[in-house]
């Protein structure tokens, strides 16, 4: 039989997906994977049945439903003070993992270099590889997940065609400040490049002010900013996500969104829709909550001789373990044991990385904290039996 696609061939199924399987295999906390375990809204999952119940189950429009669109500007104006056309300026997509794939087929020909910041989302890297693109790999120095301008800078070229931006950033918690953005965005219009902004986490911050690199002078026409159901409303199996971005990009990711999905669930278009028109009261006690998810686990990881790594928004925080390795170790072997004998899941943040750009850390695992209090105070009883034992 002729070989499959060479690059989706040899890609190992994802680290999110193997944790998981083995948290549930082993009965563990599963402080892995990203997703809460409480419902979003309940009024969101009501108008989202009530939808689907008052006949709306054809196709919905090609880029969205106009209510969600409208919500989509409406949101970018009274946030960011982005005054967005819905008409022409608004995609949704399944999920901020198609609208990556969309627009990163929107931007991209063979050839074409993009700029990746380590440690990355898993999804960039083989959507880049599959468009015949080349990354070219940038790493954030632990434990302050500090940028290296220079080695940044250094990736920039005549090639680059765009830069990945994600803040507030998973795994490390980071939210780029308005001194980073500026760097980044002067690269970009230097180079004549394009940023593609994965901001799913942006109502996900702890004091730390979410900036979008859109509004930075010189970059609204330059940035696709990314948006995501899933986090700003607690329902990441919705897989809603949503686009903005000048008409000129938006009508060529239009034509890759047609051809990946066409279109998204109506019903839950509907019900993104009244969510994002929610009042800032909702989107202050998401954040709020989270913060007090992110000082328990933190302060308990601390109190255990973790070493824990700044964390300034999403679900995530970066823990050191070097101090509890055993011999021939690394974060991945350690989660695994942890996961069997302890009863806890993590990720290990080595996944974020890729081999060319050389040997990963392996010293950090990923902890996610948006869980109930009462599970991460389990978790962290469950690591201290663990670690006496
Ligand atoms: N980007 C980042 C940084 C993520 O953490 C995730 C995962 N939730 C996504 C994109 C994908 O979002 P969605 O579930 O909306 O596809
Ligand atoms: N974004 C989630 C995380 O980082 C995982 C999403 C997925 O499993 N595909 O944990």
């Amino acid at each position: 039989m002729k070989p499959l696609n060479q690059q989706l061939s040899k890609l190992p199924t994802t680290i999110f997906t193997v944790m998981s399987a083995l948290a549930q295999k082993h009965g563990a906390l599963n402080l892995g994977q990203g997703f809460p375990d409480t419902e979003g809204p309940a009024h969101l999952v009501q108008a989202a049945v009530a939808a689907l119940q008052d006949g709306r189950n054809q196709y919905a429009p090609l880029t969205g439903l106009p209510e969600l669109r409208e919500a989509v500007a409406r949101s970018n104006s009274r946030f960011y003070g982005l005054e967005i056309d819905a008409g022409r300026e608004v995609i949704v997509t399944s999920g901020a993992t198609e609208a990556l794939a969309s627009s990163l087929a929107a931007l991209l020909n063979p050839g074409d270099e993009v700029v990746v910041i380590e440690p990355a989302y898993d999804t960039y890297l083989p959507v880049i590889r599959l468009l015949g693109a080349v990354p070219r790999l940038v790493r954030l120095t632990p434990p302050e997940w500090s940028l290296p301008r220079e080695a940044l800078a250094a990736a920039f070229g005549p090639k680059t065609k765009a830069i990945i931006l994600n803040s507030p950033m998973n795994p490390t918690g980071k939210v780029f400040t308005v001194e980073e953005l500026a760097f980044i965005a002067g690269l970009v219009a230097s180079h004549d490049a394009y940023a593609l902004c994965d901001e799913v986490y942006e109502h996900l911050t702890f004091g730390a002010r979410h900036i979008p690199l859109m509004t930075l002078p010189g970059m609204r026409d330059r940035c696709i900013r990314i948006g995501s159901a899933g986090k700003s409303f607690s329902m990441t199996g919705w897989k809603v996500g949503y686009i903005t971005a000048c008409a000129e990009l938006a009508a060529v990711i239009a034509k890759a969104h047609q051809n990946l999905t066409f279109a998204t669930a109506p019903n839950l278009q509907r019900a993104v829709a009244i969510g994002l028109d929610q009042d800032v009261v909702y989107f202050d006690t998401l954040a709020t909550d989270m913060k007090v998810r992110r000082d328990i686990l933190a302060s308990g990881l601390h109190a255990l001789g973790f070493g824990v790594l700044p964390c300034d928004g999403t679900y995530f925080l970066t823990a050191d373990i070097s101090a509890f390795f055993g011999n021939g170790e690394d974060d991945l072997t350690w989660s695994c044991r942890m996961t069997e004998e302890g009863g806890v899941t993590v990720i290990p943040v080595s996944a974020f990385y890729d081999e060319a750009g050389g040997a990963p850390p392996r010293h950090l695992v990923r902890f996610a904290f948006c869980k109930k209090p009462i599970v991460l105070q389990e978790a962290l009883t469950r690591l201290r039996d663990w670690l006496m034992r």
